[in-house]
C-alpha cells in the first residue's frame, strides 16, 4: 500500500548491453504501454496510432477481440464483452454484486469465471488477453527481444490481487520485472524522486475507481503514507450525471437498452468536450420519439456533479487525517487519470490545497511512463539502482490461545519485511501446534480475515510454556507473504505460502480499518476478557496436575479451601466479567500459595536425593 524508493550510485551499463523493458499501466477502463526510447520514456501507439486502449475483450466463436474492436461490440453482445476485468481479477464470486454486470458470472474453482461465447474465462485470462495485445503492440515498435515488464496495480492490491496480475502476464507471455504501485509509477514520471524531501498527494480519477494517496520522500526514501479512495467513483459517475438530466425533462422512460447506450455514449462526449468548451449545445435525434435539445455549461455541468467533486474532497481529508498531515504539508499534488481532465476537479483540488498541481503529463499516461522508466531502470540499462518497496495495507499476525489474534507484521510495514516472534506451547506434552494466520486490525480472531492454516507437527513433548516455537512470517516485493514455523530445540519447522484464493477490495480494507477503529475499545475489552479467561483456565489446569501429585503435602482444611476457591473461578469463568474472574484468580493464588511453597520444598528435597535440576522444574 505505501512505498519505499531507495535510490543508490551503481555501475551504468555499457551501449551495447541496452535491454529493452517496458511499462504496463493495466487499467480498469483503459491501458497503456510504454518503454524509455532513447532516453526518454513514451508511450507506444497501436497500429491506428491510438495510445489507450480500451480494456475490453469480445470472444466471438473462433475470434477474440482486444480494445476498440471490442468496444464496437458493447452494446450488441454485452453479454460475450468483458469490460472492467480488473475489478474482478483475485476475487471470489461471492464478492460480486452480480445485479452490477451484464457479465454471466460463474463459480470457478472458488474463483470468477465469466461465461462466454469460447466457454468460461477467468478474469484472468480476459487480463492477460489485454496484455498480450500491449505487448504485441510494444513488440512492434521494439523489434528486438523485450526483457521483460513492470505492470502497475492499485496500491490497495492485495496478495490475490496481485499475484493475479502475475498470473495473467505469465499468460500472455510476459516476463513481470515488478509490479508497481499506481500512485509511485506517477510520483517517478513526475521525477519526484529527484528532490531531496517533500510529502505528495497523488490525486487519481479514473474511469471507474477514485484513489488518493500521500507520499512522503525523505532521504531517498519514498514511502506512501496514506491511502483512501472508493472503487466505485469515476468518470462513468459523470457520465451517469449527465445521462440523468438529458433524460430528465423527457416523458419517456429510456428502456431499450441500445438507446440508454447511446445516451451514455452521448454523455461521456458532452462531459470530455465540457473540458475544452465553457459551453455545449446539443442536438441529437435518437430515435423518433427522441430529440434532445439543450443547452449546458461548465459551470451547470459544476453543480450537477458537484456531490461526486465533494466526494473525493472527503477521501483527501480522509487520507491527510490518516497522514498526520494538513494542506500545509504538502509539497506537490500530481493529477491522475483521464478524469482529472475536468475543469471541475482541477479547480477544487487546486482550491482545497490552495497550491499549483502538477498536470503537465497527460494524466492518462502518467503511470504507464513511471513504469516504464521503472523498467527501463530494472532492466540495468542507468545508473540508478532504484528499489521500489510496498507496504502491508493491513495487519498481518496469528491466531493464540483464546482466539486472540498477535500481529507480527503491523500494518504499513514497508516491503520487503520479515518478524519474527516466539510462541510456546499451552498444554503439556503437546506434540503440535495449529498455525492461524490472519490479516486485520482488529483483536479477535473472528473479526479478521482468515489467510491460511497449517501444523508444526513433531514438537518434543514438553511441559505447557516450555517449548520455543518461531513463527517467522515473511512478505516479499510483491505483497506475498510465506509463514514458517520453528521449534527450536529440534529444528523441526513447517511453512506455508499464503496465496489466498480471493483478495479484498479496497472498501473491504477501508470497513475493516473502520471497524478496528471503531471497536478499539471494545476490542481491548474482549481480549482483556479472553486473556483473563485463559489465564484462569490454565491456571486450574496445572492446579489440577499438581493436586494430583502433590495432595499428600498440604492438609484437609487448605485442600477445602483451595476447592472453594477453585468451585469460584469456574463459576466465574462460565460469565463474562472480566473483573470477577481476575479477583477469583487472586484468589485461588491467595490459597494455594502454601500448596506451593511446600511442593518447592518438596522438590528441593528431592533434588538433594540426587534428581537432576530438570526434573525439579515441575
Ligand atoms: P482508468 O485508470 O480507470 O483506466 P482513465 O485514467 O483512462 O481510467 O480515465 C478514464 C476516464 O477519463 C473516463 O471516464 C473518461 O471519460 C475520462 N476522460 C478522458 N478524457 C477526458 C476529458 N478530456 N474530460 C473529461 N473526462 C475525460
Ligand atoms: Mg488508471
Amino acid at each position: 500500500m505505501a512505498l519505499l524508493q531507495i535510490s543508490e550510485p551503481g555501475k551504468s551499463t555499457l551501449p551495447h548491453e541496452h535491454r529493452n523493458a517496458i511499462g504496463i499501466d493495466l487499467g480498469t477502463t483503459h491501458s497503456l504501454v510504454a518503454a524509455v526510447l532513447s532516453g526518454e520514456a513514451k508511450i507506444l501507439q497501436d497500429e491506428k496510432n491510438a495510445r489507450l486502449i480500451p480494456s475490453i475483450v469480445h470472444y466471438q466463436k473462433e475470434a477474440i477481440l482486444v480494445g476498440n474492436e471490442a468496444a464496437k461490440q458493447l452494446a450488441n453482445d454485452p453479454t460475450n464483452t468483458i469490460t472492467s476485468a480488473k475489478r474482478l481479477i483475485g476475487k471470489k464470486l461471492s464478492d460480486i454484486q452480480p445485479d452490477t454486470t451484464p457479465l454471466k458470472l460463474v463459480n470457478q474453482d472458488q474463483l470468477i469465471g465469466i461465461k462466454t461465447n469460447q466457454g468460461v474465462k477467468t478474469p484472468i485470462e480476459v487480463s492477460s488477453e489485454i496484455l498480450k495485445k500491449l505487448s504485441a503492440i510494444a513488440q512492434n515498435h521494439i523489434q528486438d527481444e523485450i526483457c521483460g515488464a513492470v505492470i502497475s496495480v492499485p496500491a490497495y492490491f492485495d496478495d490475490a490481487q496481485r499475484q493475479a496480475t502475475k498470473d495473467a502476464a505469465r499468460l500472455a507471455g510476459l516476463h513481470v520485472l515488478r509490479l508497481i504501485n499506481e500512485p509511485t509509477a506517477a510520483a517517478l514520471a513526475y521525477g519526484l524522486d529527484k528532490k531531496v524531501e517533500g510529502r505528495f498527494v497523488i490525486y487519481d480519477l479514473g474511469g471507474g475507481t477514485f484513489d488518493i494517496s500521500i507520499l512522503q520522500l525523505s532521504h531517498g526514501l519514498f514511502e506512501v503514507i496514506a491511502t483512501q479512495g472508493d472503487t466505485g467513483l469515476g468518470g462513468d459517475d459523470y457520465d451517469l450525471a449527465l445521462f440523468n438530466w438529458l433524460i430528465s425533462d423527457l416523458d419517456i422512460k429510456v428502456e431499450d437498452p441500445k438507446i440508454k447506450q447511446a445516451l451514455i455514449s452521448l454523455s461521456k462526449k458532452i462531459k470530455e468536450d465540457l473540458s475544452q468548451e465553457y459551453k455545449i449545445e446539443i442536438n441529437e435525434r435518437l430515435s423518433n420519439e427522441i430529440l434532445i435539445k439543450k443547452i449546458i455549461t461548465q459551470a451547470e455541468f459544476s453543480q450537477l456533479t458537484d456531490n461526486l467533486t465533494q466526494r473525493t474532497l472527503k477521501a483527501i481529508k480522509a487520507a491527510l487525517h490518516d497522514a498526520n498531515s494538513t494542506i500545509d504539508d504538502i509539497d506537490g499534488i500530481v493529477m491522475v487519470g483521464g478524469s482529472t481532465r475536468m475543469p471541475v476537479i482541477q479547480k477544487a483540488v487546486q482550491d482545497f490545497f490552495k497550491k499549483d498541481l502538477l498536470n503537465d503529463i497527460n494524466p492518462d499516461e502518467v503511470v504507464a511512463l513511471g513504469a516504464a522508466q521503472q523498467a527501463n531502470i530494472l532492466a540495468g540499462n542507468t545508473n540508478e539502482n532504484l528499489l521500489l518497496l510496498d507496504v502491508t495495507p493491513l495487519s498481518l499476525g496469528i491466531e493464540t490461545m483464546g482466539e486472540i489474534v498477535e500481529k507480527i507484521i503491523p500494518r504499513n510495514s514497508t516491503l520487503p519485511i520479515a518478524m519474527a516472534q516466539e510462541f510456546t506451547t499451552y498444554k503439556d506434552g503437546q506434540t503440535a501446534m495449529m498455525i492461524h494466520v490472519v490479516q486485520g486490525e482488529r483483536e479477535m480472531v473472528k473479526d479478521c480475515r482468515s489467510l491460511a492454516k497449517f501444523s508444526l507437527k513433531g514438537i518434543p513433548p514438553m511441559v505447557a510454556g516450555a517449548a520455543k516455537i518461531r513463527v517467522t512470517f515473511q512478505v516479499d516485493t510483491d505483497g506475498l507473504l510465506s509463514v514458517t514455523a520453528k521449534e527450536l530445540s529440534t529444528n523441526t519447522q513447517a511453512s506455508i505460502e499464503v496465496k489466498p484464493s480471493y483478495g479484498l477490495d479496497d472498501e473491504q480494507i477501508r470497513s475493516m480499518l473502520e471497524d478496528s477503529f471503531i471497536s478499539a475499545n471494545e476490542d481491548l475489552e474482549h481480549r482483556a476478557l479472553a486473556e483473563e479467561k485463559m489465564g484462569g483456565r490454565q491456571l486450574l489446569e496445572m492446579l489440577k496436575n499438581a493436586l494430583s501429585e502433590d495432595q499428600k503435602l498440604i492438609d484437609k482444611d487448605e485442600i477445602k479451601l483451595i476447592d472453594e476457591a477453585v468451585k469460584g473461578l469456574e463459576m466465574a469463568l462460565q460469565g463474562d466479567d472480566r473483573h470477577q474472574i481476575h479477583e477469583k484468580i487472586e484468589r485461588l493464588n491467595d490459597v494455594t500459595q502454601n500448596f506451593a511453597q511446600a511442593r518447592m520444598d518438596h522438590s528441593i528435597q528431592k533434588a538433594l536425593s540426587g534428581k537432576t535440576l530438570k526434573d525439579m522444574e515441575l
